[in-house]
């Protein structure tokens, strides 16, 4: 039986990693279908304190992995299904063919990104439609690419495809970013980056091998619609919370997102507790997820010692 299980290893997981193997409960983190978590899918990070140079988000969370390691926390390669709660108060994780027992329990699974919902999506996916522009980006030099979206990471994903593709054409929603403004002016200032205003992507168009050739664009204003040129879309819509595997154990917003109580990372279950981007469509950073990992850790150090 662990003291504690963590599950995902992203800012959240690793931060409240950190915490309980510091408090001597040698923690066990469940890594998830994306070890690292969301940043090792970006570039560079400027704004974690104690970096005034900047950090690659990879290499920011083989850091944070190895502060873990070196206080205890231990480290399986597994992805949580479905958590009970026994009649004792222990949980048990499911995760495939293995099975898990804790005390308490720190979800920190993150979000994965969403996408527009329209046909050929499934299908699509690494032929021509990415929402990793680090990962897929350099695939696709001299060629013309779409970014959809309008907010921090659409702007940083068309800067960053710069480097590869000849043009990059930013679709954007409305007629104004929703990004920061150090990171809007940026994007817009890229002659290589166009943008599209008030339009959206009403279909995915493929050639004779099944490879992204298109989109069909529509202006949301005027209606009228236009196909545009692109060997790959990258989708940078916002994300959808990893929370589907936690049934009745925790209350969600309409979006999925774990509601904790108020002013704490507990949830309605005693002793199972959620930090990060699971449980915050508000703030969404690697330092605030940090910082609710870090409170969720504190937490359930006192729920065992109340146990005890
Ligand atoms: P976001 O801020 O929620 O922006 C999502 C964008 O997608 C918005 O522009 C939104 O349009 C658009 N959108 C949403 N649903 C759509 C749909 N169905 N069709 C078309 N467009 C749609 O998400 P994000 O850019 O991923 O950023 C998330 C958080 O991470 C933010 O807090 C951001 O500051 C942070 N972040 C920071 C950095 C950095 O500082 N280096 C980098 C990346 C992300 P509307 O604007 O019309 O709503």
């Amino acid at each position: 039986m662990e003291n504690v299980i963590i599950i995902g290893t992203g800012c959240a997981g690793y931060t409240a990693a950190i915490y309980t193997a510091r408090a001597n409960l040698t923690p066990l983190l469940l890594s998830g279908t994306q070890p690292g978590g969301q940043l090792t899918t970006t570039t560079e990070v400027e704004n974690f304190p104690g970096y005034p140079e900047g950090i690659m988000g990879p290499d920011l969370m083989i850091k944070m992995q190895a502060q873990a390691e070196k206080f205890g926390a231990r480290i399986a390669w597994a992805s949580v299904e479905s958590i009970e709660r026994r009649e004792d108060g222990t949980f048990l994780l499911n995760a495939g063919s293995e099975t898990f027992e804790a005390k308490t329990v720190i979800i920190a699974t993150g979000a994965a990104p969403r996408h527009l919902g329209i046909d050929k999506e499934k299908e699509l996916i690494g032929h021509g439609l990415t929402s990793c522009a680090t990962c897929d980006g350099a695939f696709y030099r001299d060629v013309p690419v779409c970014v959809i979206g309008g907010g921090d990471s659409a702007c940083e994903e068309a800067g960053f495809l710069t480097r590869f593709a000849s043009k990059v054409y930013l679709i954007h929603r409305r007629e104004a970013l929703r990004a920061s403004k150090i990171m809007a002016d940026r994007a817009l200032a890229n002659p290589k980056i166009e943008p599209i205003w008030n339009s959206t992507v009403s279909e995915y168009l493929t050639d004779e091998k099944g490879e992204m050739r298109a989109v069909m664009l529509e202006n949301l204003i005027t209606g009228e619609k236009k196909e545009l040129d692109v060997a790959c879309v990258f989708v940078a819509i916002g994300h959808v919370p990893n929370s589907g595997f936690l049934g009745d154990l925790v209350d969600m917003d309409e979006n999925g997102y774990i509601l904790q109580n108020p002013g704490r990372t507990s949830t309605k279950t005693p002793g199972l507790f959620a930090a990060g981007d699971v449980a915050d469509h508000y703030y969404r950073q690697a330092i605030t997820a940090a910082g609710q990992g870090c409170a969720a850790a504190l937490e359930a150090e006192r729920y065992l010692t109340d146990l005890d």
